[in-house]
């Protein structure tokens, strides 16, 4: 595992991120000539054949004045391979990143994650299917804990179904868990990237003062002993995800409320309505508490009340 910069984590609520594959997604790979692989085809080491695909940089740019905090998440079976060191890798990495800086000259990604794990490594020290290698979530967990990122604001871009499944597994929604690619949705980076910044990050509910009282229904949804709610920033993710169903569903949120227990909404809506946003915020949160490697739901049940 490599990590380039150090991360220093920030305080302040949990920020939205891109999560960005590196090789076809962010550099040539599969488009470079066969001397950029003197080993084996695909993997890259040497950082004087790192270019940036075509509007890449640009892309980046926009995205991170945006206000998105960018983070590179890349598999280096190269190093499991025998094929390339640690250093080669960091080096790499380095040259990419410096060819991604912004018009200030400052470096674009926040954080650099690289696993040079591979199931059927050469190198017995590299022999893993380890949690950090994609599709497995590990890299962006690490990030989301290292650089206060909210995987429910956050989106991922890369041209593997891998790279998908690995967001996926982080908690990150399906629909902004981006293949990019010439028979996919969005061919290039260029293109995710317009797409991410027309959908943003979730905005803030309508004012409760526009919703009449008598539509509002409060749902609570209500932890077993010893639950993870008591962590802060588990309590600030399911608000969070709530937000987002929210935004998603066209449900107004009026209010919510978490405490080491339960978490309570309000609702502008009926009561079955609210009964099936709680279901939905329920499967989302557990979803992300399980791609953290917990093995017991957040919540086991469902109760309400008015
Ligand atoms: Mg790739």
């Amino acid at each position: 595992m490599t990590r380039f910069p150090s991360p220093n984590p920030p305080s302040g609520p949990p920020r939205a991120a891109v999560f960005l594959d590196r090789d076809d997604t962010l550099i040539e790979n599969s488009t470079l000539p066969p001397d950029a692989f003197p080993k084996t085809r695909g993997d890259l080491y040497d950082p004087a054949h790192v270019r940036p695909l075509h509007g890449a940089v640009e892309a980046c740019r926009g995205l991170a004045e945006a206000g998105f905090v960018l983070i590179m998440i890349t598999n280096q079976g190269c190093v499991a391979r025998g094929n390339a060191t640690l250093d080669q890798v960091r080096a790499t990495n380095a040259r990419t990143a410096e060819l991604f800086a912004a018009s200030t000259g400052e470096p674009l990604f926040a954080g650099i994650y690289a696993a040079p794990h591979h199931p059927e490594a050469v190198l017995d020290e590299w022999r893993a299917d380890h949690h950090w290698r994609k599709p497995n979530p590990g890299m962006l967990l690490a990030a989301c804990d290292e650089h206060t990122l909210d995987p429910l604001k956050s989106w991922l871009v890369g041209d593997a179904e891998r790279d998908r499944d690995a967001g996926i597994a982080a908690g990150l929604h399906p629909a902004r868990c981006l293949r990019i690619g010439p028979d996919e949705r969005f061919p290039t980076l260029a293109d995710a990237a317009r797409h991410i910044l027309a959908e943003g990050v979730p905005s803030v509910p309508p004012p409760s003062a526009q919703i009449r009282a008598i539509d509002a229904t409060t749902v609570t949804l209500r932890a077993p002993e010893g639950t993870p709610l008591a962590d802060e920033h588990v309590r600030s993710t399911v608000e969070s995800a709530a937000r987002a169903i929210a935004e998603r569903t066209g449900v107004a949120l009026l209010a919510i409320h978490t405490d080491e227990a339960s978490v309570t909404a309000t609702l502008a809506t009926h009561r079955l309505a609210a009964t099936a946003f709680m279901a939905e915020l329920r499967r989302a949160t557990n979803a992300w508490h399980a791609g953290r490697g917990n093995t017991r739901p957040l919540w086991p049940r469902i109760a309400s009340d008015d």
